[in-house]
């Protein structure tokens, strides 16, 4: 499998990925297009692609102290990920990192899936917690890709009320 494409940047294949996508949902992925950490660095990686998109890095460390590069679709809802240099299983909690800085990535609430906590990805470069998305620690958590501010709040008044 060729992983390297000319320009130098790694390849991931789209069918590495399943589209399942109902024939009457016609609404398109939405795709972001600015991903910053509390210090506004952006943290899109021009040199790694998952479905011909530029994929958000992260430093990750898991439990055990491991350390290595977790590559997030920057489609909402979409589970692709890589990692590099590190192994990750269902179940590990991994502690995310900007690449630049190394600030940790800030909590914004519980998961409502699984109990572990939501770490948050600022949408602009002014860190505003209403402009964000969150990504659950928890490797395998339905909540592991990327989720909305409103879905995050959502369920957390959905869990107050219960
Ligand atoms: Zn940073
Ligand atoms: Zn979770």
């Amino acid at each position: 499998m060729k992983r390297f494409t000319d320009k130098g940047t790694i390849h991931i294949p789209k069918n590495k990925f399943r589209h399942r996508r109902k024939k009457s949902d016609v609404s398109e992925p939405v795709l972001l297009t600015g991903c910053y950490c509390l210090n506004g660095h952006s943290l899109f990686d021009d040199h790694i692609q998952i479905n011909e998109h530029n994929a958000i890095k992260l430093l990750i460390e898991n439990e055990k102290g491991d350390k290595g590069l977790l590559a997030l679709s920057p489609v909402y809802g979409e589970h692709a990920r890589v990692t590099f240099d590190i192994k990750i299983e269902k179940g590990d909690i991994l502690n995310m990192y900007c690449p630049e800085c190394k600030e940790p990535l800030k909590v914004y609430s519980t998961c409502s899936v699984c109990d572990s906590e939501m770490l948050t990805i600022f949408l602009t470069e002014e860190h505003n917690y209403t402009d964000c998305v969150g990504v659950c620690k928890k490797v395998g958590c339905h909540n592991s890709k990327l989720v909305s501010s409103r879905r995050m709040l959502l369920s957390a008044v959905k869990n107050i009320t219960k």
